[in-house]
C-alpha cells in the first residue's frame, strides 16, 4: 500500500535551533469589525514565549562582546519568560544563572525556574524603581557585588535587535508584505521597538498599537506625553512604572488602556472561541486588537501575538476561583478548585 507523502518537520540539534519561526493563526470566530486579525503563536517558541528569541540573541551578543566567559554567570530581573528562555540558553551553554523574579508571578513560572536549576530570588512586587528590594536594582546590586553579567533587558539593545531581525521580518513575510498594523504590549519595549523599527524601514503604513494594562503609565504616556502615577495590575509581562531605555515609544501610534477583567475575560474567549490556550498579556494584546479592529472604518489587516502559554496560568487566568477572588466574575461558586488560588 502507498503511504501518503509527510512533509517532514525540522530535525535539529538542539532546543536552540527550534527558537522563531512561529505560525500565524487567523481569528476567524471572533468578532474582527471590516478586518482579518492574525495571531502569531510566539507561544510555540521552545521556552513557551516571545522571550526566547531576546534571551538568545543578548547571550549570543554577551558571548561576542566579550562580556562572558564559559561557564559564566548570568543574572537578570524578570517576570519569568525573559528568565526562562535564558535559563534554556544557559542550560545548553553551559551558563549558570541567577534571577530575581517579583513575588506576584505565576507559581508555575517559579517552578519551572526551579526545575531547570535557576538559582531564583523571589523580592517584592510591591515596591518601585529605586528600592531596594525592586526587582531590577536587586539584580544590578548583586551583579555589582558577584561579577555576574547582567544581562539587563531593559537596556541590551540585542532585545529589540532579535524583534528587529527575526520576529518583524516573519510577520512581514507572512503576511505577504500587506500589515496595516501591529497591537504589541511593552515589558522592556523589545517586541515594540524591534518590530516599529522593521515596519518604519520596509512598511511605513503599519501602525505600531500599543496594549497596555490599566495601571501601567505607558498609554497615558502616548496619549499626553506626561509619566504618571502608576497602579498596579495583576497580568504579567507588559505594562510599566517607567519608560524602558529599550521602548522607543516614538513609534506607537495608537495606544488602548485594558483592565485586568477585560484580560482575562478575553484571554479565556481565545481558548473557548479560537482553541488558543495564551497567557494573561496576549489577553491585553487580543483586547486591544479587538477594539482597534472593530473602531475601523475600512477593512484593515492586523497582526497581534500570543506571547506566551496559558499552561502557567491554570492556576490564575483559567481558574474560576481565581476569577471571582479578582471580583472579576461575581458568580457562586462550587468545586474543590479553591486551594489552587494563587
Ligand atoms: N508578554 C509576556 C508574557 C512577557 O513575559 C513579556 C516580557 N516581559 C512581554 C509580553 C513583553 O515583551 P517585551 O519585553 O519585548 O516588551
Amino acid at each position: 500500500m502507498s503511504q501518503p507523502e509527510a512533509v517532514a518537520p525540522p530535525v535539529v540539534k538542539t532546543a536552540l535551533d527550534l527558537i522563531g519561526h512561529t505560525p500565524l493563526v487567523e481569528l476567524t470566530r471572533l468578532d474582527t469589525g471590516p478586518c482579518r486579525l492574525f495571531l502569531k503563536l510566539e507561544n510555540q517558541n521552545p521556552g513557551g514565549s516571545i522571550k526566547d528569541r531576546m534571551a538568545m540573541s543578548m547571550v549570543t551578543a554577551a558571548e561576542r562582546d566579550g562580556l562572558l566567559k564559559p561557564g559564566g554567570t548570568l543574572i537578570e530581573a524578570t517576570a519569568g519568560n525573559t528568565g526562562l528562555g535564558l535559563a534554556q540558553v544557559a542550560t545548553l551553554k553551559g551558563y549558570k544563572l541567577i534571577l530575581v523574579v517579583p513575588d506576584k508571578m505565576a507559581r508555575e513560572k517559579i517552578l519551572h525556574l526551579r526545575a531547570m536549576g535557576v538559582d531564583v530570588r523571589l523580592t517584592r512586587s510591591d515596591v518601585g524603581k529605586g528600592h531596594p528590594e525592586y526587582y531590577q536594582d536587586m539584580a544590578q546590586t548583586i551583579a555589582d557585588e558577584t561579577g555576574a553579567f547582567y544581562v539587563n533587558q531593559f537596556e541590551n539593545p540585542a532585545n529589540p535587535l532579535a524583534h528587529e531581525t527575526s520576529t518583524a521580518p516573519e510577520i512581514f513575510a507572512q503576511m505577504e508584505g500587506d500589515v496595516d498594523a501591529v497591537v504589541v504590549g511593552v515589558g522592556s519595549g523589545g517586541t515594540m521597538t524591534g518590530i516599529g523599527r522593521f515596519m518604519k524601514r520596509m512598511s511605513p503604513k503599519t501602525e505600531m498599537v500599543l496594549a497596555d494594562p490599566a495601571g501601567s503609565i505607558l498609554a497615558d504616556y502616548v496619549a499626553t506625553g506626561k509619566i504618571g502615577e502608576a497602579g498596579s495590575w495583576t497580568v504579567e509581562g507588559i505594562g510599566e512604572d517607567f519608560i524602558p531605555v529599550n521602548a522607543q515609544m516614538d513609534l506607537i501610534r495608537k495606544a488602548y488602556s485594558i483592565t485586568d477583567k477585560e484580560s482575562v475575560e478575553t484571554c479565556r474567549l481565545l481558548l473557548k472561541r479560537e482553541g488558543v490556550l495564551a497567557g494573561s498579556s496576549s489577553g491585553t494584546l487580543l483586547a486591544a486588537a479587538l477594539r482597534y479592529c472593530r473602531e475601523q472604518t475600512t477593512p484593515k489587516r492586523v497582526v497581534t501575538l500570543a506571547c506566551d502559554t496559558g499552561g502557567k496560568y491554570l492556576t490564575k487566568v483559567f481558574n474560576d476561583f481565581w476569577v471571582a477572588a479578582q471580583g472579576f466574575d461575581e458568580r457562586e461558586m462550587h468545586g474543590d478548585l479553591r486551594d489552587l488560588i494563587a
